[in-house]
């Protein structure tokens, strides 16, 4: 069900539900559209930094390759360029990687042959027969508010952003590089007074039926998790409970890097070992720390997500950068109070008003 449209000259925008019930959309009370505002101003643009790398793949590259090439560049997904069409028609990212490995993994030791000799042509006539997804893009004039909303209504982590003239990309945009912007240049504005509130009392992130993972569990069951729950990270648990770890989509390169994907049965915790480079730890918050340290800490640390846990480390929530731009951005637009409504007959040449859920 959509809860509100809003209509434009070029565009209709739906606006995503929230995951969870009406009742607990977090109210930000009073200054709630402030982020929302900057963020429907801000061109993708301005997010953009002035030089990055980007790694494009042609389609007729053999699967085994690509992923080592990810590898060997440091970066977490690779647009896919088709040179019979002489177009981008997809992304190659480390869910790929996983759906493949999930798929044709047999037993400990032998050859994934499809991972060996497949083009990512092949993998994706296979894969994408029952889903197939178009590129899914962002034209650099759009607005930053459309970039949250693309990525949080097509659950995914990469946004390339293409020049219209020419068709190139000019950088992959994820809810990392776009919370860093809102924590940057959103110093500019009056700081607003919800940062003070909690976590828990702004019931922002996943509190229930969180995925977790023991941590002598193998890391084909938590493959097979990351494919039933689509979730982008398990916090390990060990036999008490406790959270000792973490697990997340991006560890699961590593396996390509150490060429050790052919032993699935590898518990997780020796996974984790054998990654280089690790951060130290778990990165955790508690319910009772407000939103702005949350948000400071999870800057600061470059991460996807943090951890929420009891006073025992057992696991009680996930905060993601998903929940926090959904609450930041999203969430207001698609509840407006009568403050932010003008934002919207401003933004709107042809304005037509919110519709009540
Ligand atoms: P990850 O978190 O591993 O980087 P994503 O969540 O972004 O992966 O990707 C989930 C799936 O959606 C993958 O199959 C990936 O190829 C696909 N995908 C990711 N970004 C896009 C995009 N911009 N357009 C089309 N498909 C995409
Ligand atoms: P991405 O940049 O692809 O979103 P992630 O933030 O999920 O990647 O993961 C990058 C690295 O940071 C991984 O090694 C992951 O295990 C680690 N990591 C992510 N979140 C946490 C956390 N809350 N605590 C500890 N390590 C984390
Ligand atoms: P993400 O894929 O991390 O951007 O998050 C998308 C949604 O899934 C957010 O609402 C998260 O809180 C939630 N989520 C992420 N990881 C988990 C997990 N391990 N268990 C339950 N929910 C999760």
């Amino acid at each position: 069900m959509e809860i509100m449209e809003q209509e434009s000259e070029e565009q209709l925008i739906l606006l995503p539900e929230p995951e969870y019930p009406l009742s607990q959309v977090p109210d930000l009370g009073e200054d709630a559209g402030l982020y929302m505002e900057f963020m429907m101003k801000s061109p993708c643009y301005d997010a953009i930094p002035t030089s990055c790398k980007l790694v494009v793949f042609d389609t007729s590259l053999q699967i085994k390759k690509a992923f080592l090439a990810l590898v060997a560049n440091g970066v977490r997904a690779a647009p896919l360029w088709d040179s019979k069409t002489h177009s981008f028609v997809g992304m190659l990212t480390i869910t790929d990687f996983i759906n493949i490995l999930h798929r044709y993994y047999k037993a400990p030791l032998v050859q994934i042959y499809e991972l060996e000799e497949h083009k990512i042509e092949t993998w994706r006539e296979v894969y994408l027969q029952s889903s197939f997804k178009p590129l899914i893009y962002i034209s650099p004039g759009d607005s930053l508010f459309h970039a949250v909303y693309s990525l949080i209504k097509n659950k995914i982590h990469r946004l390339p952003v293409m020049e219209p003239v020419s068709g190139n990309i000019l950088h992959i945009l994820t809810h990392k590089r776009l919370l860093k912007f809102v924590h940057l240049f959103g110093d500019a504005l009056p700081r607003p007074r919800f940062m003070q509130r909690t976590i828990q009392e702004l019931g922002i992130g996943t509190f229930r039926d969180i995925a977790i993972i023991q941590d002598m569990a193998s890391v084909y069951s938590a493959l097979e998790i990351f494919v039933e729950r689509r979730v982008s990270a398990l916090p390990v648990v060990n036999e008490a409970g406790r959270v000792v770890g973490l697990y997340s989509r991006f560890d699961v390169i590593h396996l390509a890097a150490l060429k050790i994907y052919n032993n699935l049965d590898i518990s997780v915790c020796d996974a984790l070992r054998l990654r280089k480079q690790s951060l130290e730890g778990v990165l955790m918050c508690y319910p009772h720390e407000t939103l702005e340290v949350v948000i400071d800490r999870i800057v600061r640390e470059q991460v996807h997500r943090l951890v929420l846990v009891d006073e025992d480390h057992r696991p009680c929530g996930i905060v993601s950068l998903s929940d926090i731009l959904q609450a930041l951005v999203l969430t207001p637009a698609a509840h407006p109070r009568p403050c932010v409504l003008g934002v919207y007959l401003q933004l709107s040449p042809t304005p037509s008003p919110p519709v009540a859920p």
